[in-house]
């Protein structure tokens, strides 16, 4: 089993000079296992992965689809993937459920007449739709088993799993933290239990992120801050490459990718980071991580 990455970039799509060594395209993955894969997330990388699979894989084919959350970033090449377009293809989509629209209405709307020419009614391919439990499923021989994390809107990680491999998807996922005492100190006895009920609670939800990841042969994980850019964009739902490395640690994680990378990074800013952050994983004591990198456009992992 291998991921392989059509689009690793954050937020907006970059292209250009200063970003092609990665890659500029919004999020969109593979995992893949022979014949059989599936896809996570619908980014700017899409159009290319709908190109590879018509080329490749044929027509009449049946296609899975798991969707983190719908921003932008994740689902805006899907009107541009072609095998969505032909009859007799079937693409089956998995997402997380939501409060207000449904997760369908969502994908649906970005297809209106207002953003792009082609209504979501004219596709060719069968489109079914599934609001993702806690619960695993079985996708393409894959065992697909997807978390609830914490973003600004319903947002699913996903732990995939095949002949006694593992990979975990964990992108737009910001660990748990203090919105309530914000790291101030509790005024009284009853605000002191509140306070310890609420460290608990965060404690435990960031443990539950752990051990969704224990024992990953590859863990592709958010990391789109450095610590100190993270400080002043807290709660904007990401990860410090900081606390990917902890996480990644202590889920004792063997291969460890940095991933939707800010859309003002630069390739060569990465890579110093990626020496810097080597460092700190080649000073943790009895850490399983063997190697860290960053999710690169174009290039496959194996687990
Ligand atoms: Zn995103
Ligand atoms: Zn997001």
């Amino acid at each position: 089993m291998e991921i392989f990455f059509w689009g690793v970039r954050g937020s907006i799509a970059t292209p250009g000079p200063t970003t092609v060594r990665f890659g500029g395209n919004t999020t969109c993955v593979e995992i893949r296992d022979g014949n059989s894969f599936i896809l996570i997330d619908c980014g700017t990388g899409i159009r290319e992965a709908g190109t590879f699979i018509m080329k490749n894989r044929g027509m009449g084919i049946e296609i899975p689809i798991l969707i983190t959350h719908t921003h932008w970033d994740h689902i805006q090449g899907f009107p541009f993937f072609i095998p969505a377009f032909i009859p007799k293809n079937k693409i089956h989509m998995v997402g997380p459920s939501m409060f207000d629209t449904p997760f369908d209405q969502v994908m649906a709307a970005q297809m209106q007449y207002s953003y792009f020419p082609v209504n979501f009614n004219q596709l060719g391919a069968e489109i079914s739709y599934e609001a993702a439990q806690e619960q695993s499923l079985i996708l393409n021989g894959f065992k697909v088993t997807p978390k609830y994390v914490n973003h600004p809107v319903r947002t699913l990680a996903y732990r995939v799993e095949k002949d006694n491999k593992v990979i975990c998807f964990l992108t737009d996922v910001e660990p748990y933290y203090d919105v309530i005492y914000g790291g101030k100190a509790p005024e009284d006895e009853d605000e002191l239990q509140d306070f310890l009920e609420v460290q608990e609670t965060i404690e435990e939800q960031n443990q539950g992120l752990v051990e969704f990841c224990r024992n990953a042969d590859v863990l592709v994980i958010d990391a789109q801050y450095t610590h100190a850019e993270y400080m002043t964009k807290r709660g904007w739902g990401h990860t410090s490459m900081d606390d990917a490395v902890q996480i990644a640690h202590k889920a004792n994680a063997r291969q460890v990718l940095f991933f939707h990378h800010d859309p003002t990074r630069h390739d060569n800013e990465l890579e110093k980071l990626l020496d810097v952050y080597r460092q700190q994983v080649d000073q943790l004591t009895n850490t399983s991580i063997v190697s860290l990198g960053a999710a690169t456009e174009g290039i496959a992992v194996k687990a």
